[in-house]
């Protein structure tokens, strides 16, 4: 017998008509003699919502509060899920958070699940469907929290692991992972296997359709995953150790993001413990620096850093650097219109030339590119935000993803 956690996102539980059809492939998955526990995420849009109107009372509501208003939009999808199986004649059972219990650990909205009793649960899916909301926990103070947008991708990998199921997949809209985002890229095409490093790279960077932090769990702990669609018969993705992945090409995937902002500190004293006198006011505010360039000083005194954080953090970054009175600069100037083009590939190893190739293609696209970092598998580029499309089209062609 194979114990199965079924997860599915917001979009799949979206409507009713989407509600009893997931019912549907509970039930096909229950006759063919699995055991499962179904995770659900809050309908499309829900969590958003709750969040504006939690705004409407205050922009800093309280986060205490906070949590326990955004657990019931999965609230709601286990008890409409659970309702639409018992209607089809199958025995079924919601959990709550606290019911479990789902134990986490950390600060509220982004909390991580530390442990969680199983035996209740394990008893019921010898003949029953369990049904978990997703995204919610609770402390060891007995208070309810969150684990960060999209947990419910966390939620259904813990559970996985401490029931130590068979098999997780991830339901979505979309087929699978794709090559590069299908939206707005047509030509992109679905990956039938991909490394955990690689899965956790293209989600880091901008590919919406896991979670990252759940990616880097099932990492941890080797959990395969198979993200797959709700409305079709598809075969999904496959994510799973890279040992197991013959690589053909050297590039798996191109990603982007436009939540990154480019900041420039000009005419800076070019001396030892500079960057560490810019840099450790940041990471005490818990801002994270993504790329960091510093050019070479042309009059050996001064000289220019460049670096990255997220958007969001651009405000709070140039008033921390202002207010510095260890780092002496001329001025700093930002660039918010920027965005993050990737390409990963663990195939990129061992690829002679992909970054020469990567640099060539955006050079006859006539793109500037304005910082760049790179790991073992990736290799990100910040460039001009109305360019990325052009840009990912084209490393997407010169890659042969299309
Ligand atoms: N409902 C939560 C969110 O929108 C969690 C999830 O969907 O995974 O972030
Ligand atoms: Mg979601």
């Amino acid at each position: 017998m194979v114990k199965k956690i079924l997860k599915f996102g917001g979009t799949s539980v979206g409507t009713i008509e989407r509600i009893k059809h997931v019912a549907n492939i509970i039930r096909k998955e229950h006759v063919s003699g699995n055991q499962i526990i179904a995770v659900v995420s809050a309908m499309s849009g829900k969590t958003n919502e709750l969040i504006e109107l939690s705004k409407e009372i205050s922009e800093k509501f309280e986060k205490r509060e906070l949590d326990v208003l955004l657990s019931t939009g999965e609230q709601v999808t286990s008890a409409l899920l659970c309702g639409a199986l018992i209607k089809l004649k199958i025995k079924a059972r919601s959990w709550l958070n606290w019911q479990i219990p789902i134990l986490t650990e950390g600060e509220h909205s982004n909390s991580r699940i530390v442990n969680m009793n199983v035996s209740k649960i394990n008893e019921f899916i010898k003949d029953g469907i369990a049904i978990v909301p997703g995204f919610q926990g609770i402390s060891k103070n007995g208070d309810v929290t969150t684990i960060g947008r999209g947990g419910s991708d966390a939620t259904a990998v813990a559970i996985a692991k401490l029931f130590d199921a068979d098999a997780c997949e991830i339901y979505t809209d979309v087929d699978g992972v794709f090559s590069s985002d299908p939206n707005n890229v047509p030509v992109a095409k679905k990956i039938d296997k991909i490394s955990y490093e690689e899965m956790l790279e293209l989600s880091s960077l901008g590919a919406k359709v896991m979670q990252s932090s759940a990616v880097q769990t099932a990492m941890i702990y080797d959990i395969p995953i198979e993200v797959r669609s709700t409305f079709t018969d598809r075969k999904g993705t496959r994510i799973f150790d890279q040992q197991n992945i013959d690589y053909t090409k050297s590039v798996t995937g191109v990603a982007y993001s436009k939540d990154d902002a480019k900041i420039t500190i000009i005419g800076v004293e070019d001396k030892p413990g500079v960057a560490a006198n810019i840099f450790e006011p940041l990471n005490e505010a818990q801002i994270n620096v993504d790329m960091v360039i510093q050019n070479i000083s042309s009059d050996q005194r001064t000289t220019d850093i460049t670096f990255t954080v997220k958007r969001n953090d651009l405000s709070k970054t140039t008033e921390i650097l202002k207010k510095n009175k260890k780092v002496k600069f001329n001025k700093i100037t930002n660039n918010d219109k920027v965005a993050k083009v990737s390409i990963v590939g663990a195939g990129m190893v061992s690829t002679p030339g992909v970054t020469f190739k990567m640099f060539k293609g955006l050079a006859e696209e006539k793109i500037n590119i304005l910082a760049i970092s790179t790991s073992e598998i990736k290799l990100s580029v910040i460039i001009d935000e109305p360019n990325t499309l052009k840009a990912v089209k084209k490393l997407h062609t010169i890659f042969n993803l299309d």
